[in-house]
């Protein structure tokens, strides 16, 4: 028995003209796909005129339900894998099953389409040669900051998915920890209110502060990386303030590094305090 393969499929992230021709025949082809939420999927299929047996597969049943599509796959099924928007297994259910079938020899095949990080990063305006994908940052301020502040001294682009009601407390943060460097705010790209500001972190607070459409909808956020420091900088003001976090707390610590190095205190703090342990 030849086994089946499973297609990963992108679809839309708003605008359903988006979907390939190609993820349009997948879906048709296959015995049945496995869906975020099948109610989500079906319109979509709705849409597009399509009918097919939907699995429902998310975070909470993904371990159970990887093992049963593996065996259907096992048994020679052609299976298609989607989320709710853009490229499943990307900040989305997923990765379960890829894995799962990887390790039984079923061939996984992908069907490529739109993601919100890189369509926001192509129209961001921030160096994009290289670049950083960190997903959603922790829902709270505290947990939030010790992320930011391990990313502080990040050269390449850093992009940041985020939700509408957080979204004033993460720029506040991100001004706090990363420094008044450039952003792009990319919001409902493809659909009717696309949006997509750069400016400076400041002038971006500003501006949400006082324009609340800002803060609806699908957001992602493109920040500009580190150019105070370069890579071997960065290497050795690591290790000199390793050696002084030895016997001095951080702000001593920090503020000694900076004049040993010729670096920035703040940077030396933001990097001492990543090093405590997290609550
Ligand atoms: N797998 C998806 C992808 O490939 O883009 C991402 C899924 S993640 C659960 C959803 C997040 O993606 C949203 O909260 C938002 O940050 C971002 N996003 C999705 N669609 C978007 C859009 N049209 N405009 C801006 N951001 C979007």
């Amino acid at each position: 028995m030849t086994a089946g393969v499973l297609y990963v499929v992108a679809t839309p992230i708003g605008n359903l003209g988006d979907i390939s021709a190609r993820a349009l025949r997948t879906l048709a082809e296959v015995d049945a796909i496995a869906a975020e939420d099948t109610r989500h999927t079906l319109q979509l299929l709705q849409h597009f005129d399509l009918r097919k047996t939907l699995i429902a597969l998310h975070e909470h049943n993904e371990a159970e339900q990887a093992e049963l599509l593996v065996h259907r796959l096992l048994a020679g099924e052609q299976l298609a894998l989607v989320s709710d928007a853009g490229t499943p297994l990307i900040s989305d259910p997923g990765f379960r099953l890829v894995s799962a079938a990887h390790a039984a020899g079923v061939p996984v095949r992908t069907v490529p389409g739109a993601s919100a990080a890189m369509a926001a990063l192509s129209v961001s305006g921030q160096s994009c040669d290289r670049f950083v994908f960190e997903g959603f940052l922790p829902a709270r301020s505290a947990a939030r900051r010790g992320r930011l502040a391990e990313l502080f001294a990040e050269q390449r682009s850093l992009i940041f998915y985020e939700a509408p009601h957080r979204l004033q407390e993460t720029l506040a943060d991100l001004l706090g920890v990363m420094g008044d460097r450039s952003i792009t705010l990319c919001r409902e790209l493809t659909k009717a209110y696309e949006t997509v500001l750069r400016m400076p972190l400041s002038e971006l607070c500003e501006r949400v502060r006082h324009d609340a459409d800002q803060c609806r909808g699908e957001i992602v956020l493109v920040l500009a990386g580190c150019a105070s420091q370069s890579g071997g900088d960065v290497q050795e003001h690591r290790r000199v303030l390793d050696i002084l976090l030895q016997e001095l707390p951080p702000s001593q610590a920090a503020a000694l590094a900076a004049r040993l190095t010729g670096g920035r205190r703040k940077w030396f703090y933001e990097e001492a305090l990543a090093r405590e342990p997290k609550d």
